[in-house]
């Protein structure tokens, strides 16, 4: 069974349901208001896994690692999810495969612009200098964690 997109491109149930549970997710986490290159990375993904048949896959690690998460089961997952937005949103992993940025846990509000924040190096989100979030005032956390040196 399948629906079209607005686009007319054909979508099948499992599609749908891991595009819904994608942007349902990732508007609970940035807000309304989500920063475009966010979206351009998770249209990407979600275009690939479509392509390629995997939407099935990631539904099932989805359900697989929210039912570990709430049952306070350790999970960790292998392979290259750690470098997937869409893995990241859906909470199979951590890491977030973004380039650095801010990230307001209060509003969601994102900024890409470091140096606005930051000067001086820094090699992961997480050893970003504290800053305030200039929407709502809470302090913003530096997101990404960089695998490769
Ligand atoms: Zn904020």
């Amino acid at each position: 069974m399948s629906t079209s997109d607005n686009s007319g491109r054909r979508q099948n149930l499992v599609e749908k349901k891991v595009r819904e549970l994608c942007y349902d997710l990732t508007f609970e986490r940035y807000g309304a208001d989500i920063s475009p290159p966010i979206v351009d990375r998770l249209e990407y993904e979600l275009d690939v896994i479509a392509e390629n048949n995997y939407c099935a896959v990631y539904l099932i690690a989805y359900w697989l690692t929210n039912e570990c998460r709430q049952k306070c089961v350790p999970f960790i997952t292998k392979g290259n999810s750690g470098s997937s937005m869409l893995a990241f949103v859906l909470g199979i992993t951590h890491v977030n495969p973004m380039p650095m940025h801010y990230y307001c846990p209060g509003c969601g509000y994102t900024d890409f612009n470091i140096g606005k924040y930051h000067s001086g190096s820094a090699r992961y989100g997480t050893d970003l200098r504290k800053a305030v979030c200039p929407e709502c005032g809470e302090e913003m956390t530096g997101d990404r964690v960089r695998y490769t040196v």
